[in-house]
């Protein structure tokens, strides 16, 4: 028999949460389309899984990595696929065109590499403007030579329309509503200094924004953590948005330690008993994706029911305290995150993000698509 550790994949939760996505966002009426951000395998739900289980509703998949783009077309998806980083070196510009990619040109080394190799079919342009993140984008100061590297190309007409896209940095902070307001305005800013600009398509919103500024949803929004029902916001909870878990991580009690007060457990001995205290040894640990400082009281569920953890976290194994379960013991089930413990809760106990939960599940890990 494997290990008693499986990961569960809710595929009808990821139909639910894209299309709630796309109904936000076109809460204020427009007809915005929404790419499926499945980058980073999915956020550890499977790419393949994923891009099946939205094949007939997506409007277009998210990525980074031309080989998983690639793979995607090769699985049979027709939709538009996005390359979020574009391309990173001359070679892969051919490959984009054969499979017919839709890249974002973040910088202008992009610009020169796409001129000196202009392919027969032109890409599909997602220009990125840096309005304040500052990671990825070009700056206001750079769009005359932007402009110069569109024309020298043969302009729309020979390139198509591109997108414009940018990257909000607060749109999941409570009070972010400023930051919000400041790079909008340098988006426009920028738009109205690049006047055949005024007509192009616009990509703005992530999950947190499609959720809190609908008004930022216009052509394409770019839902990832509420696809697979993570809350981008610490107050608020994916249940209360209207989402629901996709990724359930479930195992078993292994054994049970009964240990008197003033007994510690585990490495380092870091959580002492305070009273007799009976203790469920869990099969699934931080080589499975588990954050290792979680620390003692984060939450779980045995049998259905919460308790909390106990001392640290090793590799295969965790601790949980089953003083008040008294009818729960070896094979007794556990649910680490997902169906009846939000993702985002043993996230926020450990100092990170569902994302990071999701992202780092195991290989090791059996995953079942249900
Ligand atoms: C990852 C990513 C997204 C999705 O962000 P979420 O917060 O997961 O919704 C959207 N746009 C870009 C450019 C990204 O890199």
């Amino acid at each position: 028999m494997p290990r008693p550790i499986e990961a569960r994949i809710d595929l009808s939760a990821l139909r639910h949460n894209y299309l709630f996505a796309r109904h936000r966002a076109r809460t204020l009426g427009g007809e915005s389309r929404a790419w499926a951000v499945v980058k980073a395998n999915a956020y550890g739900h499977g790419l393949l899984r994923a891009a099946r289980a939205l094949g007939d509703v997506a409007d277009g998949f998210a990525l980074l990595d031309l080989d998983e783009a690639v793979a995607l077309r090769q699985a049979g998806v027709r939709q538009p696929i996005l390359l979020l980083e574009g391309f990173f070196e001359p070679s892969d510009i051919a490959v984009c065109a054969g499979h017919r990619l839709s890249v974002v040109i973040h910088c202008l080394e992009q610009l020169r590499m796409l001129r000196a190799v202009l392919p027969e079919t032109p890409l599909p342009l997602f220009i990125k403007l840096n309005t304040g993140m500052n990671r990825l984008g070009l700056t206001a100061e750079q769009l005359p030579a932007v402009r110069r590297e569109l024309a020298a190309m043969g302009g729309t007409a020979v390139l198509g329309t591109p997108t414009l896209i940018t990257h909000f940095a607060d749109a999941d902070a409570d009070g972010g509503e400023a930051c919000i307001a400041w790079q909008l305005e340098r988006f426009e800013r920028m738009r109205t200094a690049w006047p055949e600009a005024a007509g192009f398509p616009v990509s703005l919103a992530n999950s947190a924004a499609i959720l809190r500024y609908p008004q930022t949803a216009h052509d394409w929004v770019r839902p990832g953590i509420m696809l697979y029902g993570g809350s981008p916001f610490a107050s608020q909870s994916a249940e209360s948005l209207g989402l629901r878990p996709v990724m359930t991580l479930d195992s078993r009690i292994l054994a049970v330690q009964e240990i008197d007060a003033g007994e510690r457990v585990g490495y380092g001995g870091t959580f002492v008993a305070r009273r007799p205290t009976r203790v469920g040894i869990v099969a699934c640990g931080y080589a499975d994706g588990y954050p290792r400082h979680a620390p003692s009281g984060t939450p779980i569920v045995v049998d259905g029911r919460r308790t909390a953890t106990l001392g640290r976290v090793s590799m295969d194994m965790l601790a949980c305290d089953l003083t008040e379960l008294p009818g729960s013991g070896p094979g007794s089930r556990v649910t680490l995150w997902g169906e009846g413990l939000a993702a985002d809760e043993v996230a926020a106990a450990s100092g990170t993000i569902s994302y990071q939960l999701f992202c780092a599940l195991a290989p090791r890990v059996p995953v079942v698509a249900v």
